[in-house]
């Protein structure tokens, strides 16, 4: 934990990971549909589909994890949580940076 502000190479790395972190669990929320469908046309048991379904919440609470833990690179807080309360918004809940903050010039 280092509240320190950071260099500009790790300020951009930090804001590509997080950037990719939020896309890691945008795409998983996405799958679920499809996935299921897909699932229930190959093989419409409860075994296959409960199956599929714990597959799916593991990955996730693990995409959510990275999400959550990920920082922001300005204030040092976490980008996506304050306090205990996730909002997985564009911009840093306690320092109001934008998730883009980086590309523009
Ligand atoms: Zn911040």
């Amino acid at each position: 934990m280092d509240n320190n502000p950071v260099d500009q190479v790790t300020y951009t790395e930090v804001m590509k990971k997080t950037r990719r972190r939020r896309k890691y669990f945008f795409a998983t929320v996405l799958a679920y549909i499809p996935a299921i469908l897909i699932t229930h046309s190959i093989s419409p048991t409860n075994i296959a589909m409960g199956t599929v379904f714990g597959i799916w919440l593991v990955v996730l609470i693990f995409t959510t994890f990275l999400v959550t833990l990920s920082k922001c690179p300005r204030c040092g807080n976490y980008f996506h949580m304050n306090g205990l309360t996730l909002l997985i918004l564009r911009k840093c809940l306690h320092c109001q940076l934008h998730i883009s903050a980086d590309k523009i010039p």
